[in-house]
């Protein structure tokens, strides 16, 4: 004999929020099971490559969920990963030096030039 599977659920259209996926009960019936939207993991929004150390959750689960699954305790944490991050310390640094060496080669021009007049 074959089972007709009916919905569960009113909606009867075959979209994204209604994925079902026939299951077969202890008591022998096969029934639909409804299926969850996928869960994405948070890219790094530089490299977009996939943060490790987050939850992947879809957004109303993450609202629910608490702050240590949604992101890493590091500057730019949850947002981009590790490298892109010691890239941009490492890039500001290697600025602001620049600028020192910039204004200190200043100060020796004035100076030598001081001594020669
Ligand atoms: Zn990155």
């Amino acid at each position: 004999m074959v089972q007709r599977l009916t919905y569960r659920r009113r909606l009867s259209y075959n979209t994204k929020s209604n994925r079902r996926q026939v299951v077969r009960t202890p008591g022998g019936k096969l029934v639909y099971q409804y299926l969850k939207k996928a869960k994405k993991i948070p890219r790094c929004g530089n490299c977009k490559e996939k943060l490790r150390g987050i939850q992947p959750a879809r957004p109303q689960e993450r609202s629910r969920m608490c702050r240590r699954k949604k992101t890493v305790k590091r500057v730019y944490g949850g947002v981009m990963c590790h490298k892109c991050v010691k890239e941009r310390i490492v890039r500001a640094f290697l600025i602001e030096e620049q600028k020192i060496v910039l204004k200190v080669m200043k100060a020796q021009q004035i100076s030598t030039k001081g001594k020669k007049a």
